[in-house]
């Protein structure tokens, strides 16, 4: 119980304290590392978060001060600062422009069509009185046109004074809209007198030469590109006045025209007539741009139909909200349209300070994927919102941008759908973009930590060790208790059976003094040869019993270390001489030669160091066990043999011998042999060691040999 006691005190619980710490070390490292890489992992991942806002923040920005320093009045205008951006910004798929009663204007848009309260009196009037009342002279042409058929005078009339009076082009555009410019040529070529009208217009040549010189991007009031088809029809009547040269420089200016401008023009004129173009150009490489030029309106007229599509109800509602807080109420549901309109405080540079308003994001889903528009507002020469542009971010060209640059900063980085973001995991961190491209998030997937553990281990090594070690420190700490308290509990009971065998050893001689002295004390001897012989026999044993505790004592001295050797050179042959001489005495025999024990020397033999008095104490234990151990009829020799460094003093009998299991035990000190238990021979166990322990002092040894049939054969090997 006490053994369990300080066991458990002295091995158990310090171990399992030890491991519990060194496994809590182990493990607050850990924690702490593990911390340390989850914060930056975090602050990795939300690196690239704030990157990626800023790169689309920046781009959206940039595309609103590109409006606001065009300084777009009006949506014809915004418009082509849009389709510039289109064409050259990379980040931008389409765009869309808005009036400001939300409806399209550009591309495609229909132009409000004027309306002149004066038009049906100037009809009415005709002439050159009608041409003074409507500067509008479509109405009139279209009057005078009507005319033509019953009264040509007055419909001459009317229309030389329409020309008369109104701008060259607007007369032009009118002659144009009534789709009979060939006719009204022909009207006025024939009239009397053909005098030259205005500008030298006197045909339909030079009516459409008239038209071409307006801007490409004019449009008439029925949202038709006059400029443009005029340009066309030029030079067919040109190549139908085989003025080819000319017919196909003018061809060569419309694709260019077409090209500048084509975007921002209706989509089916510009289609149509690029296409003829390049037919009648009959060049591949003039076909081909026609082609591309045709292809590309039709991918700015599918953008805008879908802008407008999405966001129109969005684009709309910030329209309406820029004009009810432009009336002095609060604005709605898109903060910043009205700032970055220039309704609000000054723009960044103007103020020299204050922050340029955010860009207005607007984002919707389109099936399984996303669009982003930034919208900007076209504002009016005197303030207020003219209308609406809405360019369209190509999220595919966006993300593949983001993505390199997220890339760029190793395989570590990437970018997924929010859907598809995997599994929480110690070594990832991911966090979503900002809006509007919160549907992505941004990974980080650490790199396997290298960092060496301390004690130059990996980790989870260093775990497996440190459990291994302690759970190898107590299953050591529980065997070693377990041996020393078996080895403890030995040498309990070999002292404790030491004591109870040397006590008898002691008592044996003394009951016999005792007796024979008691006899002698009680005169019961008869003569003077008996009691020589009582006198005898207490000598005898007095002697045993001085042997005895001098054996004892020999033992005690070499055991405590404070014997020293007294070395000579001795002859073992003389060595075992006194050994005998000595067992003679304690066996109260007469003379050795009686015991006897016959002692053969192999060779001559040479002296030897030796400490005389241990040597021959050893000699006479091995001596004396012979004796002790070998029954009658009894034949013990001593060969000494002179060997490469020894000389062996070996004694032989016939005796009981050792058992096979007992040959190394009985060298140990009060070890006994089974067979001297069994046979009850007395004895203490000490004698054999005592002997192994002289031949050891002396750099020799003691070694057994059974013998056949049966006996023993010390030997004591004496070094030369
Ligand atoms: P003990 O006092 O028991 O003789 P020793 O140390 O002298 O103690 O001997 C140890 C054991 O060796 C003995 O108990 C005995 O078993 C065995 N032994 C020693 N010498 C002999 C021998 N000559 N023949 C048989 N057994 C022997």
């Amino acid at each position: 119980m006490r053994i369990t006691l300080v066991f458990i005190l002295t091995l158990v619980l310090p171990s399992v304290l030890l491991s519990a710490f060194a496994l809590q070390a182990v493990e607050a490292e850990r924690v702490a590392r593990l911390a340390d890489r989850a914060r930056s992992q975090e602050v990795e991942v939300q690196g690239v978060v704030h990157e990626v806002d800023e790169l689309l923040q920046g781009r959206a920005r940039a595309a609103t001060d590109a409006l606001r320093a065009a300084r777009a009045r009006t949506p014809a205008e915004a418009a082509g600062v849009a389709a510039r951006l289109v064409a050259t910004e990379p980040l931008f798929g389409g765009f869309v422009v808005l009036d400001a009663a939300g409806r399209r204007a550009v591309p495609t848009g229909p132009l409000a069509p004027p309306s002149w309260p004066t038009t049906g009196v100037a009809v009415a009037l005709g002439g050159c009185a009608g041409a003074a009342l409507c500067p509008d002279p479509l109405p009139l042409l279209l009057a005078a046109e009507e005319r033509s058929t019953r009264d040509r005078e007055g419909s001459l009339e009317m229309l030389a004074s329409v020309i008369r009076r109104g701008s060259p082009e607007a007369t032009a555009a009118a002659l144009f809209d009534t789709g009979r410019i060939h006719e009204a040529g022909a009207l006025l070529d024939t009239a009397p007198g053909a005098t030259p009208l205005v500008g030298g217009m006197h045909n339909a040549r030079e009516a459409y030469e008239a038209l071409s010189a307006l801007p490409l991007r004019r449009i008439d009031a029925r949202a038709r590109p006059v400029a443009l088809q005029a340009r066309f029809r030029h030079a067919m009547i040109l190549a139908t006045l085989k003025r080819t040269e000319q017919a196909r420089a003018q061809l060569v200016a419309l694709l260019d025209g077409l090209e500048a401008e084509g975007d921002l023009l209706p989509r089916d004129a510009v289609v149509e007539l690029a296409e003829r173009t390049g037919a009648l150009l009959e060049d591949g490489a003039a076909l081909a741009r026609a082609r591309d030029i045709a292809q590309r309106r039709e991918r700015v007229e599918q953008a805008a139909a879908r802008i407008e599509d999405l966001f129109g109800t969005s684009m709309r509602g910030a329209l309406r909200d820029a004009a009810v807080a432009r009336r002095g109420r609060a604005p709605g549901g898109v903060p910043g349209l009205l700032a970055a309109a220039g309704d609000a405080p000054a723009p960044a540079s103007a103020s020299g300070g204050a922050a340029a308003p955010a860009p207005v994001l607007f984002k919707a889903r389109a099936g399984d994927r996303f669009e982003i528009v930034v919208c900007a507002p076209v504002t009016r020469e005197g303030g207020g919102v003219a209308g609406l542009v809405a360019l369209q971010l190509d999220l595919g060209a966006l993300e593949a941008a983001l993505r390199s640059r997220v890339l760029a900063r190793g395989p570590t980085h990437s970018l997924v759908p929010v859907s598809e973001q995997p599994e929480a995991r110690l070594d990832l961190a991911v966090a979503p973009l900002r809006p509007p491209l919160d549907h992505v998030a941004a990974l980080y997937r650490a790199p396997p930590d290298t960092t060496p553990a301390p004690l130059g281990l990996a980790r989870g090594t260093m775990t497996v060790w440190g459990v291994g070690l302690s759970i190898a420190g107590i299953i050591a700490g529980v065997l070693v208790t377990i041996s020393t308290v078996r080895r403890e509990t030995k040498a309990a009971q070999l002292k404790s059976d030491f004591v109870a065998n040397v006590t008898h050893e002691l008592k044996t001689p003394l009951t016999s003094i005792r007796m024979f002295l008691d006899t002698l004390l009680l005169g019961r001897v008869n003569d003077e040869a008996e009691t020589k012989e009582c006198l005898q026999v207490m000598a005898r044993e007095s002697e045993r019993l001085t042997r005895l505790i001098e054996q004892l004592l020999v033992f005690s001295r070499i055991e405590s270390r404070r014997w020293r050797l007294r070395l000579n050179f001795e002859h073992p042959r003389t060595m075992v001489d006194d050994a005998l001489k000595v067992l003679a005495d304690q066996l109260g025999v007469a003379s050795k030669e009686e015991l006897g024990i016959e002692v053969v020397a192999v060779q001559e033999l040479t002296l030897v160091a030796a400490d005389r008095f241990a040597m021959v104490e050893a000699i006479l234990n091995i001596l004396h066990n012979a004796w002790k151990y070998t029954p009658e009829p009894r034949r013990i020799r001593v060969v000494l043999a002179s060997r490469r460094r020894h000389i062996e003093i070996a004694v032989e009998d016939n005796g009981i011998g050792v058992p096979r299991g007992d040959r190394r035990r009985i060298f140990v000190k009060f070890e006994r042999g089974s067979n001297a238990e069994e046979k009850r021979i007395q004895g203490s166990g000490v004698g054999l060691s005592l002997a192994l322990s002289i031949l050891e002092a002396h750099r020799g040894t003691i070694t057994y040999t059974p013998l056949e049939p049966t006996g023993s054969r010390f030997s004591l090997w004496i070094r030369k």
